[in-house]
């Protein structure tokens, strides 16, 4: 709480006094211990690979690179690391998009079944890298689904919520995408058999930057941000998303869109 002290002279004597103003500038604080916080992972996230980088290069450039298997394995590192940034960056400048609550998203009518199909060829490389078997299933196969969306950003959601049942299932496991009209609405589940997520820690997943096993999400080429935005995303489209999830037999997580736009504001977190 602010106080602020104003003395107060009227021109009559009985009227002197000090005028107290009260605020509560809770929200303020919060606001700005957010962003510190967001500074502070930011430059932590960042830090990490490229402190990583600048090591191989250094041992590089003692020598190393003279070993042709020694250079290759560090160049792998390298280049995994500097695209680990890259996506980074990326999802970044999105969020800071939305932050601004710039009108970021472009509503077109889009047919959700291409968003789908679009994403599931982003995820072919790492589908067969670890050998998931990917059922699509499309209740209305033969019907157009539109809504009114931003189909790149739809595209890119779809893709996270993909990449992550594929990233945190075991080699060889199995994972189903179902897509399913209602009244008024899209409903979308992407469901897995994966290591599942914790019940503690299911609450924080939307949270930017917060992951279950950081060791194994960076591994993974993970930020911890991607469910973030999907979640701001979805939320400027009028719709929700939500996770369900048991820790060592999966996780579901389940979205719906609105067909039609109500006027809300668009990009708003
Ligand atoms: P990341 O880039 O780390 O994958 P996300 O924001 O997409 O970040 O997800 C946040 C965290 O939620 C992940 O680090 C992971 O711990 C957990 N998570 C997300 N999806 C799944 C899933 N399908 N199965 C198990 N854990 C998941």
């Amino acid at each position: 709480l602010q106080a602020q002290l104003v003395p107060f002279k009227a021109e009559r004597k009985q009227h002197e006094g000090v005028i107290i103003a009260l605020n509560d500038i809770t929200e303020q604080q919060d606001l700005i211990q957010m962003r510190q916080e967001f500074v502070a992972n930011v430059s932590h996230e960042l830090r990490t690979p490229l402190t990583t980088v600048k090591s191989y290069i250094e041992t590089l450039l003692d020598g190393a690179y003279k070993d042709e298997k020694v250079s290759q394995n560090f160049l792998d590192v390298v280049y995994k690391e500097t695209n680990r940034m890259v996506s980074m960056v990326k999802e970044l400048m999105v969020l800071s998009q939305l932050d601004r609550k710039e009108p970021v998203i472009e509503f077109n009518s889009i047919d959700v079944k291409e968003v789908v199909y679009r994403s599931v060829n982003f995820i072919e490389p790492i589908k067969k890298d670890r050998n998931i078997n990917l059922q699509v299933n499309i209740s209305s196969e033969n019907d157009d689904i539109y809504i009114q969306g931003d189909s790149n950003k739809l595209t890119q959601v779809f893709t996270n919520l993909l990449e992550n049942a594929i990233k945190y299932s075991v080699y060889g496991g199995q994972v189903d995408l179902e897509l399913s009209c209602v009244e008024k609405a899209v409903e979308i589940k992407v469901k897995d058999n994966g290591i599942g997520i914790p019940s503690k820690d299911l609450p924080r997943i939307f949270e930017r930057f917060y992951r279950v096993e950081k060791a194994r999400s960076r591994a993974q080429g993970g930020t911890g941000l991607g469910l973030a935005i999907a979640r701001e995303i979805i939320q400027a489209h009028g719709g929700d998303i939500t996770v369900s999830s048991q820790e060592g037999k999966g996780t579901e997580v389940y979205l719906f869109l609105p067909k039609v736009q109500e006027a809300h504001y668009v990009g708003a977190s």
